[in-house]
């Protein structure tokens, strides 16, 4: 791990390698920031103090609401900003440390700051890509024996989602109303969701667009990917299972997602790739990919009820991934559908093999008939008004630790 002078504890997952992007509130303006250890950089005031060397359309861009143009400039730019950053907060060289002025404009910690939504989301895609999950919840709603539906193993589903709600961390989440179908009922009755859910997800933010008609290849896809987030993509499961048939998902999943703040790039997670899983039967052509394009990144779940501590109820992995993101943004494009930066496409929810890493209450607790024992001695199927629901991610390996970061968000109780 490189050494900073900024002081950090051997475990914060904000070291030099890291260096993701978020946007924030400071002193009543918006500007793109960073973070190492426990401390919030502002890039535009270290381009201002002269720090971060920068042209002027590149800086412009330091003092925006969102990462969009920042992103828009292309990675060479990201990578020339992560690279000088490093060398700035280096623990040799000690220009900024040891000004005191400038250092007090341009570090500070999370309480000096308001995190904001890093991204102006413009379309959001979610995917299906979890093998395990989409047996268990196969299982669950149709065959056991046939738990997959066919065309699972030949294309990454997925489904256009709803982006004007995506909410950054901390943001609370009102729980829906809508229409349900009570088990002994032969009408719908309109009221409150009683089954709410989150679903552990990553997402990736995409940093350059492709023109409509055009395909990107698995090959370019990941020059399209400018780097990933946590996702909790909220669900009613009542209101989905009465509303899905024939056209999917709707207002059982559009009430809210949440991401993490920090977006974590493609380069401070490739130490963390891995061989994919072997796909049989073989995928078509357009879906064939060269390369490690998995990432081992560990990722937890926990239930917090208001007042009382945090219970651990999920811990997967990202590496619990049967498509890739080449191979979802390839599938994505092969009709000629374009992106946009600051597109956003969801990986589906993350379950792995075992219980106790499967990434959704629905599977946890097998629809509501397995409760998990909370600490404070109560118990849940799906989530309660009152709850904080946290998911946090680490990627580490030989002393490098890579944090996502952590998505929280408090239910509220129906209006
Ligand atoms: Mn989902």
């Amino acid at each position: 791990m490189k050494q900073s002078w900024i002081e950090h504890a051997a475990t914060s997952g904000f070291p030099l390698e890291n260096i993701p992007f978020g946007v924030a509130r400071i002193r009543e303006c918006t500007a793109v920031v960073t973070r190492i250890g426990d401390t919030i950089i502002d890039l535009q005031a270290l381009a201002q103090h002269g720090y971060l060397n920068v042209n002027a359309d590149v800086r412009e861009t330091l003092s925006h609401d969102s990462l969009n143009s920042f992103m828009e400039l292309g990675k060479e730019v990201m990578r020339d900003v992560r690279a000088q950053v490093a060398k700035i907060f280096a623990a040799e060289n000690g220009k900024l440390r040891d000004h005191a002025e400038h250092r007090a404009h341009i570090c500070m910690t999370e309480a000096d700051v308001t995190m904001l939504m890093p991204v102006r989301v413009g379309d959001y895609t979610d995917f299906y890509s979890s093998r395990q999950h989409a047996t268990n919840v196969g299982k669950m709603f149709r065959d056991p024996a046939n738990a997959l539906l066919p065309n699972w193993l030949h294309l990454p589903v997925g489904y256009h989602g709803r982006a004007s709600s995506i909410v950054v961390s901390g943001t609370p989440i009102r729980r829906p109303k809508g229409q349900l179908m009570p088990a002994d009922a032969d009408a719908p009755v309109y009221g409150a969701s009683r089954l709410l859910d989150f679903e552990l997800e990553m997402a990736f933010v995409i940093g350059k667009g492709n023109s409509l008609g055009e395909q990107i290849t698995t090959g370019a896809a990941e020059d399209h990917i400018f780097g990933l987030s946590l996702f909790n993509d909220w669900s009613a499961r009542d209101i989905q299972k009465w509303e899905y048939v024939p056209l999917g998902p709707f207002l059982g999943k559009s009430f809210a997602s949440s991401i993490s703040p920090w977006i974590v790039t493609l380069d401070a997670l490739d130490p963390f790739r891995l061989d994919g899983p072997v796909q049989e039967p073989k995928v078509l052509p357009y879906l064939e990919y060269e390369g490690e394009k998995r990432f081992d990144i560990e990722l937890e779940v926990l239930i917090q009820p208001r007042g009382g501590e945090e219970t651990l109820v999920c811990r997967s992995n990202y590496k619990n991934m049967y498509w890739n993101m080449a191979q979802q943004l390839a599938h994505h494009t092969v009709n000629g559908c374009n992106m946009n930066v600051g597109d956003m496409c969801a990986s589906g929810t993350i379950s792995g093999d075992e219980e106790g890493s499967y990434g959704s209450m629905l599977e946890i607790t097998w629809r509501g008939t397995k409760p998990v024992a909370m600490s404070d001695g109560t118990e849940r199927k799906f989530i309660n008004d009152g709850d904080t629901v946290i998911m946090r991610g680490v990627a580490q390996k030989d002393g490098l630790r890579i944090s996502l970061g952590e998505v929280r968000s408090e239910v509220l109780p129906a209006l």
